[in-house]
């Protein structure tokens, strides 16, 4: 696997694999990666003849009170994961390359960007859209590779790829959990041992909604009992638990349209997100 770390090394290798020929995959993650970053490697070898993975934790996605001094940076053991994965290059930038000095031009979604985390992360979404197309464009892939994991992410990026006409495939990988149902994510760690137990009532509390409105339960019912287990299991705040339109994210009343139930909700310091698919029965 090489590793890059400056654009003009990097150039040069994207010019060599694509003069190998075959499609070119992308990956961007911002490392400590687990069992559900490697999904999308994985995916990504399935779909591409060469995959290339970025680490980059990227400052302009975290507010001031976020952890992004402590955000989990474990580069040594990410290049043996994905080197073990059949990953061709890795692209590893510092912040003064992916923001040189007078940096000033971001990308901003609006619509699908405003609600839920857009609206509980201000500004989260900008700094994701305007590294995401940064990425994109230095890498040039032929596919990109993100998870369901980060379902508002998704629908950002998908949206900023359709308006700026990218030439680029984007793909969602459902989003891979431990075997207690919590979806993966770089964050658990935080997590104490009790919180880890109650943080198990954030899968459940969405299956059964998800399950409940499908058989033509309430939706503001099914996501105000989904809201009380979050609070009784220990989640305080809860950021949001809605029921959204899958594509443009609009919060939906009534099941008309493929859906998904999205949630976000602080157990002790940790915030945890996560979503699941509301489909309506023909
Ligand atoms: P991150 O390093 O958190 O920025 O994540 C990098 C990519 O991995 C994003 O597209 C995430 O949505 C995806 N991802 C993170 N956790 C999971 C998961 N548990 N299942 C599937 N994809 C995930």
């Amino acid at each position: 696997m090489q590793i890059i770390r400056d654009l003009p090394a990097l150039r040069k290798a994207v010019a060599g694999l694509k003069k190998e020929c075959g499609k070119l995959a992308f990956v961007p993650t911002m490392g400590a990666l687990h069992a559900g970053h490697m999904a999308l490697i994985a995916e990504a070898g399935r779909k591409a003849d060469h995959v290339v993975a970025s680490i980059f934790v990227n400052p302009t996605q975290f507010a001031l009170n976020e952890d992004f001094s402590t955000y989990p940076r474990r580069e040594a053991e990410d290049m043996h994961m994905l080197e073990k994965g059949g990953c061709a290059l890795l692209w590893a930038p510092d912040v003064e390359t992916m923001y040189p000095p007078g940096h000033s031009t971001t990308i901003n979604v609006t619509g699908v960007s405003d609600g839920l985390d857009g609206a509980a992360r201000p500004g989260h979404f900008t700094g994701v859209a305007t590294i995401v197309y940064t990425l994109l464009n230095q890498v040039q892939p032929d596919i990109a590779l993100f998870g369901e994991k980060d379902f508002q992410q998704l629908a950002v990026i998908r949206r900023m790829v359709r308006d700026m006409d990218l030439p680029v495939e984007i793909d969602g990988v459902p989003t891979q959990r431990d075997a207690d149902g919590i979806a993966l994510s770089s964050r658990n760690i935080y997590l104490s041992k009790e919180q880890r137990i109650a943080a198990r009532a954030l899968p459940r509390a969405l299956g059964e909604a998800a399950k409940a409105i499908q058989e033509g339960g309430d939706i503001r019912e099914h996501t105000e009992r989904a809201t009380d287990t979050l609070r009784r299991a220990g989640f305080d705040p809860i950021d949001y638990v809605a029921v959204c339109d899958a594509e443009t994210l609009e919060s939906l009343t009534s099941l008309t349209r493929p859906a998904r139930i999205l949630a976000a909700a602080r157990i002790g310091q940790t915030r945890l997100i996560d979503n699941l698919p509301v489909i309506p029965s023909v």
